[in-house]
């Protein structure tokens, strides 16, 4: 008996030291991991003139060779340096065998609707939406292209919406300095590129799940939209958002571990790009009605019910990658009585939304949680009796 007490002790004990030791984000940002997307036969989304492994490539080894130069001490890794393909699993397996502190995979997005566009930032995580399942599914059926899929994903289709299941059991340990990183790459590419915001999301990226440390996947733009693509193309372009990366780690990289690393001279894409930029205002009304239904139908339960976490109200609006919302995921914002209104979440339960109020609470210790039937807001008390 006193034995078992020992044997089980000792087991607590291990226990808690392995979840610490595995679970804390390092204070250190000594070696980073960058994934340039795709590769080899492997071209990822096609453009009218381009393909996403150029673009990834060209970005990945600029913000490599940045970060080597301006962080002295920083060992940068690649998992691909010239045109191969790398199966997911290489990828994730590359950056746990360095012992990573940092993985930063870059991509672009592609739609069927060519009006689509603009930058968003992923973390690990259960999609919210319907389009952000797209975007995961996008990029793990890259794994469909390798010959013997089966024995390095098991059962795992990237393209059946049940198997991301197993992604709801999986806890992110790294989620805070995730979307910490995952808000300040968004903030300076959008200063640099001028792209329509799509903000800090989640979704279940195989390459994200299997890395044992903070990670963030960029989706820099949409090759599928003639305007993106012209920038996504650009080398001068490519080279300014290298820059923009460059800078969000250097202030990542600072704030965690306290040092003061001057940040680069950001540089906007080239003027000429810039132009078609405006061109594109035409269409944005159309984009966004597409979006917003795309929102509504896909961010509310089967009930069309949802509860969302209000941490901020302004009668002017500012983005949802504003620094006041730093390291935190899937930030929304709307409209009320000319009152701009930020919420984070969007969950089928009051409780879950109360879970996500107390995550919040230290930043934003007066947030609230408010409730929306098909879109449209509705007493809390109300919304409770409907869900239950
Ligand atoms: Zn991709």
């Amino acid at each position: 008996m006193q034995n078992r007490k020992k044997l089980i002790l000792l087991f607590v004990i291990l226990t808690f030291f392995n979840v610490q030791s595995f679970a804390q984000a390092k204070d250190k940002i000594a070696k980073v991991v960058i994934d340039a997307g795709h590769g080899g036969t492997d071209p990822g989304a096609i453009g009218a003139k381009g393909q996403e492994k150029d673009v990834t490539l060209a970005v990945a080894l600029q913000l490599g060779k940045l970060i080597s130069e301006n962080c002295k001490g920083v060992e940068v890794y690649y998992t691909r340096k010239t045109d191969v393909f790398i199966p997911l699993y290489t990828r994730s397996k590359i950056a746990n065998d360095k012992h990573a502190d940092l993985f930063i995979s870059i991509h672009c997005n592609a739609a069927e609707n060519k009006l689509a566009r603009g930058t968003e930032t992923f973390v690990m995580g259960l999609h919210k939406t319907t389009s952000n399942l797209d975007v995961a599914r996008k990029e793990n059926a890259a794994m469909l292209l390798e010959k013997d899929y089966k024995s390095n994903y098991g059962d795992f289709n990237p393209n059946s919406p049940e198997s991301y299941v197993i992604f709801s059991l999986y806890t992110n340990a790294y989620l805070h300095n995730s979307a910490l990183l995952a808000s300040k790459v968004q903030r300076h590419l959008l200063k640099c590129n001028g792209f329509t915001d799509r903000g800090v999301q989640q979704a279940g990226f195989w390459v994200l799940h299997k890395v044992a440390m903070p990670s963030i996947l960029i989706e820099l733009g949409f090759i599928s939209n003639k305007e993106d693509e012209a920038v996504l193309l650009n080398k001068d372009s490519q080279n300014a958002m290298a820059v923009s990366i460059c800078n969000a780690f250097i202030e990542y990289k600072n704030q965690i571990e306290g040092t003061q690393i001057p940040l680069l001279a950001e540089k906007k894409v080239s003027k000429t790009v810039e132009k078609k930029v405006d061109i594109r205002e035409e269409n944005r009304e159309e984009e966004k009605s597409v979006n917003s239904e795309e929102q509504t139908t896909s961010s509310s339960s089967a009930n069309g019910l949802c509860f969302k976490v209000q941490v901020y109200a302004s009668p002017k609006e500012i983005a949802v990658t504003d620094k006041k919302f730093d390291g935190i995921a899937n930030v929304e914002k709307y409209c009320e009585n000319e009152v701009w209104k930020y919420t984070v979440g969007s969950e089928p339960t009051f409780e879950k939304a109360q879970a996500i109020q107390k995550t919040l609470k230290e930043k934003f210790p007066d947030a609230f949680i408010i409730a929306f039937k098909d879109g449209a807001k509705i007493p809390i008390s109300e919304a409770r009796k409907l869900s239950n």
